[in-house]
């Protein structure tokens, strides 16, 4: 069976024994992307330690020791994921800010700060709720980082008109695909890359499975 994971959120408060834990098995026939939070605040999750505070994932040596030694493997890859994924003043995602200044700062950072930590190039990037403005995805563009993304469900009617791109993509995906009902898209838009994948579920009745056949050809 073939399967790609992708397990967002890996920050300072990740525990490197679950890596072990819950991936030493899965790790023999699959990839995982990692998304990785650099600078995480403390207030993002209900785990942090609830303060107003950043920690950087470098601290946390016992992770970054694990990643580094998988990447050297290539069993995983990563992808920066937000800045600090603290919510906006008005409750929205990180990267729903709309000044493309202070979301080039950001990303540049923390690819910087990522690359440095795992020693490793890093070439996507996956907004924290999977949510972006278009500014956020101009400068994507401009600094020519993939998005990672992903939703299910007729994929192609979003891409008629590329300005409704700015609200879409939501969704994470953690699924394991059937191979023979696995589709997946490659679709660029300027310099950005989206990798859409199709996910069957055994919910998936033969009539959606058809329709989506049919929208991907
Ligand atoms: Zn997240």
């Amino acid at each position: 069976m073939k399967f790609l994971i992708r397990d967002d959120d890996l920050s300072f408060f990740t525990e490197s024994r679950l890596i072990d834990e819950k991936y030493e098995d899965i790790l023999k026939d699959a990839k995982i992307t990692f998304t990785v939070i650099p600078f995480v605040n403390g207030q993002a999750f209900y785990y942090g330690n609830q303060k107003n505070n950043i920690k950087k994932i470098a601290e946390n040596k016992k992770l970054v020791k694990k990643i580094k030694q998988l990447l050297k493997e290539e069993k995983i890859e990563i992808s920066i994921h937000g800045f600090n994924h603290k919510n906006l003043k008005n409750q929205k995602a990180e990267f729903q800010l709309k000044n493309k200044k202070i979301i080039k700062n950001k990303v540049l950072k923390a690819k910087k700060e990522l690359e440095k930590t795992f020693n490793s190039n890093i070439k996507f990037f996956a907004p924290p709720h999977n949510s972006i403005s278009y500014e956020g995805l101009q400068i994507l563009n401009e600094l020519k980082i993939n998005y990672l993304g992903a939703f299910n469900i007729y994929p192609l009617k979003i891409f008629t008109d590329y300005y409704y791109f700015k609200i879409i993509i939501k969704l994470i995906w953690f699924k394991i695909v059937h191979p023979k009902k696995t589709y997946f898209k490659e679709l660029k838009y300027k310099n950005i890359i989206l990798i859409l994948p199709h996910t069957i579920t055994p919910y998936t009745t033969e009539k959606k499975f058809k329709n989506i056949k049919k929208s991907l050809k």
